[in-house]
């Protein structure tokens, strides 16, 4: 079930995607949220600089190892826009942490692509349980969905930057 607090935290993962966005990187962004519902931290794609593995998914998983205990990892959920790649569901598998709530699929993501014609990214769109098998997972989250898609139109349509009030 996604409470109000969810729709919250997946709410600021649009707000940072739209700040790399804006900051001329890939639109996604992500939180990682503590059992009790404090936010540890958040971060979104920074990939512009040529390191294609700077996704906020791998960043909070990696941070959660070196700053939280087994159990309060289990206890955390990674709320993301959109859900996470093989690489970083293998991240959160290793590391052990909690729920995932995404607001677009991967597989969502995908067919956008394809129907703009953009290339496919070269890391399969698997579901996080194809590489996590026992993850609790949720998504997509339809009230969102439309958000993040505007966001990844806009990143492979230039044209429409113009058209944004500066900042
Ligand atoms: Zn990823």
């Amino acid at each position: 079930m996604i409470s109000e607090a969810d729709l919250r935290h997946l709410r600021r993962c649009v707000e940072l995607a739209a700040q790399a966005l804006a900051s001329g990187d890939e639109p996604f962004g992500s939180v990682l949220v503590a059992g009790d519902g404090t936010v540890l931290g958040e971060d979104h794609n920074h990939v512009a600089g040529g390191d294609h593995t700077r996704h906020p998914e791998f960043a909070l998983a990696r941070w959660a190892a070196r700053h939280m205990t087994p159990a309060e990892r289990a206890a955390a959920t990674v709320y993301t826009s959109g859900e996470h790649c093989p690489m970083c569901a293998a991240a959160h598998g290793w590391v052990g942490l909690g729920r995932i709530v995404y607001v677009a699929s991967g597989a969502q993501l995908a067919s956008w692509l394809a129907e703009w014609g953009v290339p496919a990214a070269p890391v399969a769109a698997l579901p996080v349980t194809a590489v996590v098998p026992d993850a609790v997972v949720e998504g997509p989250v339809p009230e969102l969905v439309d958000d993040v898609r505007a966001l990844h139109h806009r990143l492979h349509h230039p044209a429409g930057r113009t058209a944004r009030r500066p900042e």
